[in-house]
């Protein structure tokens, strides 16, 4: 099965991307991870990913379709992925709907998370990403002691430089402009699952689980 977790950044896909790649034993495709990974392993795709994003410019569409396409391919995606950050543009949506048919994919769930703007600001500024297994925590629900809850690390945890309220708010303007018309498209195309993201982590996990099965039925 294929799930695209959608929502703005911050909303908490990335914590519920993960509950739900362990709950139906596929992997998790975050846009993220995989331009890093790319990037470690060299691969072109991966080197001119990283050239652009180090200068602060976003990688354009053909780029992290071609990057996706490729993870998408590999044995370990045959019996789906729950993907998240991606698609983020409506050129990525429309080329992923092409994949989906090339793929013969049946199983298809979009989960669309919602929050308020203000909880947004609230929740990134105090963001806390682990260096060595790449969860996401906030300050809200663990101690500051830059000790990694999930994988132990001690002072592992730090704040990225890109979650400051400045930088979020321009991130929130991006994500208005580019990647609601996502959600709006898929609202008219697909169903779409739409959970209250302001929940606790796992009332919005128990909520998206309830409201995928009662998809499937
Ligand atoms: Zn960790």
């Amino acid at each position: 099965m294929f799930v695209i977790v959608l929502g703005a950044p911050g909303v908490g896909k990335g914590t519920q991307a993960n509950l739900l790649s362990q709950a139906f034993t596929i992997p998790h495709i975050s846009t993220g991870d995989i331009l890093r990974d790319a990037y470690k392993n060299q691969t072109q795709l991966g080197i001119e990913a990283h050239r652009l994003i180090s200068k602060g410019n976003f990688v354009p569409d053909e780029l992290v379709i071609g990057i996706i396409k490729e993870t998408l391919l590999e044995d370990r995606c045959t019996n789906g992925v729950v993907l998240d950050g991606f698609p983020r543009t409506l050129p990525q949506a429309k080329t992923l709907d092409a994949l989906f048919i090339e793929l013969n994919t049946k199983d298809l769930f979009l989960v669309n998370l919602t929050v308020g703007d203000e909880e947004i600001i609230r929740r990134l500024t105090s963001r806390r990403t682990c260096h060595d297994c790449h969860s996401v925590f906030s300050l809200i629900e663990i101690e500051d002691d830059g000790k990694c809850p999930i994988c132990g690390g001690e002072n592992s945890l730090f704040h990225r430089s890109d979650d400051t309220e400045e930088v979020i708010k321009k991130r929130m303007g991006i994500f208005e402009n580019q990647t609601l018309p996502v959600i709006n498209y898929y609202d008219e195309t697909r169903t779409l699952i739409t959970v209250d993201g302001a929940q606790t982590i796992a009332n919005v996990y128990q909520d998206i689980i309830t409201k995928i099965n009662a998809t499937k039925l």
